[in-house]
């Protein structure tokens, strides 16, 4: 019999399914990509269009998944990303409803695109934004287009796609005296605010354990002008530990979270299921390439549905109880986040 849920052994079952649309950028974080950028895929080995909705179909509609998150790479820079969005807003899950839809972009063009995704039946949105200092974002993401960012947050916030999050992460002797900054700017627009630990997934030389800025660290910073307390909502599978923000030079409140996935990985909570631009499966963000297993390659030769999703499901079992980065034998994985979909 077909398998109806991906559960591992250690009893978590996945529920969010985050699909990559692309391996491009036209930025060059420092933390995610060489200054060169990387060689791109070939488009043949990308999934097309139909591809990566079939197998969102199946994730949905056979084996409980119910949120979907569309990530790169940039994906607006996938043309079809309107329809790939209608077409996932019109599944149902194994609850009768549509899967929740959703987003991580970086705003560059999405002042032009926002309202037609919005329609299309994306729900929800986070925009990646490291700092709202044109200089260090320029610095940090090797592109001088901070005024497009601010221009996609004000099309989001026009086209209802309520609550936009803004994803932030701190980098040692960068950005981190944007902490306070960043918070200000989200408490004013409106925004919720996320805090990301910097992991080991971008170029080599640009991660060390002891330089890292940590969620302690990020939470001091933020004490220093604001006033904050845990957030009463319960945190569930969310990666985010979040708290209510009070900025008492304006009275602006709001909400803020921080992700410690190196310092208080949650791995034991994770309900996540990724699908890279090529139509592998990975169970975890730090898996071995050996671990991957491609639905693509077994689609082309002519898999059925339900064949599909026992591989599925034989990758999801096999998932590790852990990321292990602070394991002494932590092996960075081979592909960088732009590749596997963050
Ligand atoms: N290009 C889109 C964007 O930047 O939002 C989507 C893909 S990006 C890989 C997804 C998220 O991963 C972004 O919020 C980015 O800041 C984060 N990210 C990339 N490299 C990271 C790293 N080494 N550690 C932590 N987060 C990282
Ligand atoms: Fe591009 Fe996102 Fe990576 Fe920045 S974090 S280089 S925007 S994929």
């Amino acid at each position: 019999m077909a398998p109806t849920t991906l559960v591992d052994r250690y009893g978590r079952t996945a529920r969010d399914l985050r699909v990559s649309l692309t391996d491009r950028c036209n930025l060059r974080c420092t933390y995610c990509m060489p200054a060169e950028g990387l060689e791109w895929m070939p488009t043949e080995h990308s999934l097309s269009d139909d591809e990566v909705i079939r197998l969102i179909r199946i994730a949905a509609e056979q084996l409980g998944i119910r949120q979907v998150r569309f990530t790169g790479g940039e994906p607006l820079l996938r043309r079809s990303l309107e329809d790939i969005v209608r077409a996932t807003a019109q599944l149902r899950t194994d609850e009768g409803k549509a899967p929740t839809t959703a987003l991580t972009t970086n705003a560059l063009g999405l002042d032009r695109r926002a309202a037609g995704l919005a329609a299309a039946g994306l729900d929800r949105i986070n925009i990646s934004l490291d700092t709202p200092d044109p200089e260090q974002y320029a610095r940090l993401t090797r592109r001088d287009r901070l005024d497009d960012v601010f221009a996609g947050i004000d099309a989001a916030l026009s086209a209802g796609l309520a609550p936009v999050k803004l994803n932030a992460v701190v980098m040692p002797g960068i950005n981190e005296d944007a902490v306070p900054e960043l918070a200000a700017f989200a408490l004013e627009r409106g925004l919720e605010l996320r805090f990301i630990e910097q992991m080991p997934l971008g170029p080599r030389e640009k991660w060390d354990r002891s330089q890292m800025v940590t969620a302690e660290q990020i939470l001091q910073r933020l004490t220093e002008r604001f006033e904050l307390a845990p957030d009463a909502e319960p945190r569930g599978p969310a990666p985010a530990e979040r708290w209510r923000i009070t900025n008492p030079a304006t009275g602006r409140t709001g909400r803020v979270g921080i992700i410690a996935s190196v310092t208080h990985p949650f791995c034991g909570a994770c309900d996540r299921t990724r699908l890279t631009t090529d139509g592998a499966v990975r169970s975890c963000l730090f898996s071995a390439a050996a671990d991957e297993v491609s639905l693509r390659d077994a689609m082309r030769a002519g898999a059925t549905d339900d064949e599909l999703a026992e591989l599925w499901a034989g990758a999801m079992w096999a998932k590790k109880p852990g990321h292990g980065i602070d394991d002494p034998g932590f092996l960075k994985p081979e592909r960088l986040m732009s590749e596997i979909g963050g």
